[in-house]
């Protein structure tokens, strides 16, 4: 297996920004994007047509890190298309559909494992910005999941859950259940929701009920709670959600469930912030309060913030976090161990700064 110099996880503006100066500095590197695209989270959080502006934040005059990759006020999908013929120019690999989920420390460097695929790097850069779905909370691995649907087209004939309680959840439930009536597929599409009442606006219920009164085959699952992540003895990746549970007696349970290919399982349960990535991997945070040591006038701890040396250098050595990954704030941790608030805005004039700084780090540091 190659060892790679550095691995960029998240091939956005600060993962593509790292890439670039890698390469310019000489450094063996691999980019690894669980998108189809480059970009892919600006493709899915910015709404269609989008102008994207160049902002330079407060405080800061150096124009682009990288100025090839600063937008130039056009819409989101002419910036997208400049970006892609920029990493065609400069030659930059970038290996799509590979889904970071988990770093392993090793002897010597680390071991970053996606869906596919094991890369052993003397460093991370963790440039995977700040849309990471929500954790499904269940016992068991539920990676094999799906977080969106690409095509309607690969449901048909097949049984399907959508989990989510909101606009996007029942947006899907009715284009799933549109394709299989148009394909007359008899299947049934299932919705579940962990609590009772969904939260829709007014015109996704309409185009609902329209497809329900159309004949669409759907059945909906309220108080329906995913549970167990499993491999059935044919080794199918299977999602086990509760939809009913009976106390016989004292220590008696009938519990009722379902059972479904994750392939056939798409959950819209939202995103979070990094925080919780960040703990499985063992890098240091803190809560804002305790970096003054003055309690917040709210009384809560605040969220937790990644603490970061020079060079965006992690706890770890050799593991870096940038961007929108570490935005709004930071908690930079001087010389002298001093700790400070580090406002971090999130730009991508910043994400870009970011990645080049970590590289020109880790480059300081190599052998
Ligand atoms: C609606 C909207 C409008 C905005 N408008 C502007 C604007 O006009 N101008 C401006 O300067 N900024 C704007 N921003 C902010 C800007 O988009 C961000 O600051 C910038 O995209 C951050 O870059 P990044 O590389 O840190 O993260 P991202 O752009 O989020 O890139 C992270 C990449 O990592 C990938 N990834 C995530 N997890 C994994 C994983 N586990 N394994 C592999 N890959 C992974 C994602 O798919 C994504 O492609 C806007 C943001 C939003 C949401």
């Amino acid at each position: 297996m190659d060892t790679y110099d550095v691995v960029i996880v998240g091939a956005g503006p600060g993962g593509l920004a790292s890439a670039i100066k890698a390469k310019e500095m000489g450094l063996s590197y691999a980019v690894l994007e669980k998108g189809a695209n480059i970009f892919q989270g600006i493709i899915d959080s910015y709404p269609s047509g989008k102008k994207i502006y160049p902002t330079i934040p407060k405080g800061q005059s150096e124009p682009y890190a990288v100025p090839e990759l600063a937008p130039n006020n056009e819409s989101v999908e002419a910036y997208v298309a400049n970006m892609q013929s920029c990493v065609a120019k400069n030659k930059i690999e970038v290996q799509l559909g590979q889904d970071a989920n988990n770093l392993i420390k090793q002897q010597k460097g680390f071991k970053v494992v996606t869906n596919q695929n094991e890369y052993e790097c003397a460093n991370v850069v963790l440039a995977f910005g700040r849309s990471l779905p929500a954790d499904l909370g269940v016992y068991g691995d539920a990676t094999h999941v799906r977080r969106r649907l690409d095509n309607t087209d690969q449901f048909i004939g097949k049984t399907c859950l959508v989990i989510g309680g909101g606009n996007s959840a029942a947006d899907i439930v009715a284009a799933l259940s549109k394709a299989k009536r148009t394909a007359e597929d008899g299947t049934t599409v299932f919705w579940a929701h962990r609590r009772g009442p969904f939260k829709v606006d007014q015109e996704v219920a309409r185009d609902l009920g329209e497809e329900i009164l159309l004949g669409g085959n759907i059945r909906i699952l309220q108080e329906a709670v995913p549970r167990l992540g499993e491999v059935d003895e044919n080794g199918i990746y299977r999602l086990l959600i509760g939809i009913h549970d009976i106390d016989v007696d004292n220590d008696l349970r009938f519990h009722e469930g379902l059972s479904f290919p994750m392939d056939n399982v798409i959950a819209c349960v939202g995103t979070q912030g990094p925080a919780p990535v960040f703990e499985q991997m063992g890098l240091e945070q803190i809560t804002a309060d305790k970096i003054d040591g003055k309690p917040r006038k709210s009384g809560k701890a605040g969220p937790k913030l990644i603490v970061l040396k020079s060079g965006f250098q992690t706890s770890t050595a050799g593991i870096y976090a940038i961007g929108a990954a570490i935005s709004p704030a930071y908690a930079f941790v001087g010389e002298d161990g001093t700790l400070q608030r580090q406002k971090h805005t999130d730009l991508i004039y910043t994400a870009i700064s970011d990645g080049v700084q970590a590289i020109e780090h880790i480059a300081g540091r190599m052998p």
